[in-house]
């Protein structure tokens, strides 16, 4: 490689709908921690609202609304716009270019072993019912491929369910490197050590808290609506008496107080046990209510989302500037972008116009 691997993040969300706390767990708190390491040379945060119409092509409208309030989701959860850079997939061509040239790379028969894609296609219902699989959806981890290389991101802090993703990226930085030469950054994607972060499960027990799902405790949920949130929480179905035994496995509470509740939680929500194990031992000998549990449950988060309802407030107020901050962030990374695909250009030898060899290779002839 030409120059020293520059340390550079790239993560992104899709505008369909507001961020909820499965994406802040999964990846968003991280990325604040690591915007405020000073480890980073570089941060991005990509909305990718054209993959978002890959599924939402009718709907332009829904990922219009959702660009300012992802980007509201972001600041107030402490995203940092003299840090990180937040810009628009949409508005970087360089991404399609890249998109394109990486498709040749790429057969048909990989797309198709892709797990979360197979997942996605069957939850949205494509090929079912005469409901056709659209081109975009289907090579979306092509462009999701371009997304990470054309920042030259070195570090991809996600949820479990992007590891297709980067698998899938980390093949095509391989191939075109052999292909055309060492231009591409290989990615490595960075998990949240917390399993129960890694994929937060629904409100309904559902295997994960989805914006399409309708499954959602929301990073801006006022305390009314988390209260009904956290209360109405899918549990132990057999669990009916306090006196009962109960499963910790699938119950959404537990799995929930496992990503967010700490050993400083308990001593100020609930004394009566030193921490989750401890609660946990109880609720499955018996003794221990769902009430209390949710209780706690309710604390814990309405403690985590106060800051970011607090700091959403003061964003909302003026919303001129989360523009401003959009643009600018676009007009950054539309540099960086272009950069890349220009080596790329150079690397595959397309760079006719910038390539004075092209002349004298056919001059002596
Ligand atoms: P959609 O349903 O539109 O795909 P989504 O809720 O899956 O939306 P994405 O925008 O696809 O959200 O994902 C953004 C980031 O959040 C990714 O890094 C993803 O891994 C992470 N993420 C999404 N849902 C969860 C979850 N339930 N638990 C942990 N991380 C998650
Ligand atoms: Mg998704």
């Amino acid at each position: 490689m030409a120059e020293t691997q520059r340390n550079i993040i790239l993560t992104g969300d899709r505008p369909t709908g507001s961020l909820h706390i499965g994406h802040y767990v999964g990846s968003l708190k991280r990325r604040v921690a690591l915007q405020d390491s000073g480890r980073f040379d570089e941060i991005y945060i990509l909305i990718a609202d054209a993959q978002a119409l890959t599924d939402n092509a009718d709907d332009p409208q829904k990922i219009r609304d959702n660009i300012i309030q992802v980007t509201l989701d972001y600041l107030s959860a402490g995203i940092d716009p003299e840090k990180t850079v937040i810009c628009i997939q949409s508005q970087l061509p360089a991404l399609y270019e890249l998109t394109a040239y990486y498709m040749n790379l790429v057969t048909t028969a990989r797309l198709e072993r892709n797990p979360t894609v197979k997942a996605e296609i069957k939850m949205r219902g494509f090929n079912e019912g005469g409901v056709g699989l659209p081109v975009g959806f289907y090579t979306y981890p092509i462009s999701q491929a371009a997304d990470i290389t054309a920042f030259k991101a070195n570090c991809v802090p996600v949820g479990e369910d992007q590891m297709p993703m980067l698998e899938q990226c980390k093949e095509i930085v391989h191939k075109f490197n052999s292909t055309y030469g060492e231009v591409l950054v290989d990615p490595q994607i960075l998990l949240n050590e917390n399993s129960a972060c890694r994929r937060l499960p629904g409100t309904d027990g559902k295997a994960k808290m989805s914006k399409s799902l309708g499954n959602c405790i929301y990073l801006n949920a006022s305390r009314e609506e988390l209260h009904q949130k956290v209360m109405s929480m899918f549990t132990d179905p057999d669990h009916i008496n306090i006196s009962d035994p109960g499963k910790i496995e699938g119950n959404c509470v537990f799995t929930y107080l496992d990503a967010f509740a700490t050993d400083e939680d308990f001593a100020e929500f609930c004394p009566d046990f030193r921490n989750l194990e401890e609660m946990k031992a109880q609720y499955m000998k018996g003794g221990l209510g769902d009430v209390k549990c949710k209780k706690l449950l309710e604390r814990v988060l309405d403690k985590e989302l106060e800051p970011i309802r607090k700091r959403r407030a003061k964003w909302e107020a003026d919303i001129p500037a989360v523009y401003e901050i959009l643009k600018k962030g676009t007009m950054k990374a539309r540099e960086t972008t272009e950069r890349t695909l220009s080596e790329v250009k150079e690397a595959m030898k397309i760079n006719y116009f910038a390539d004075d060899a092209l002349i004298s290779e056919w001059e002596h002839r």
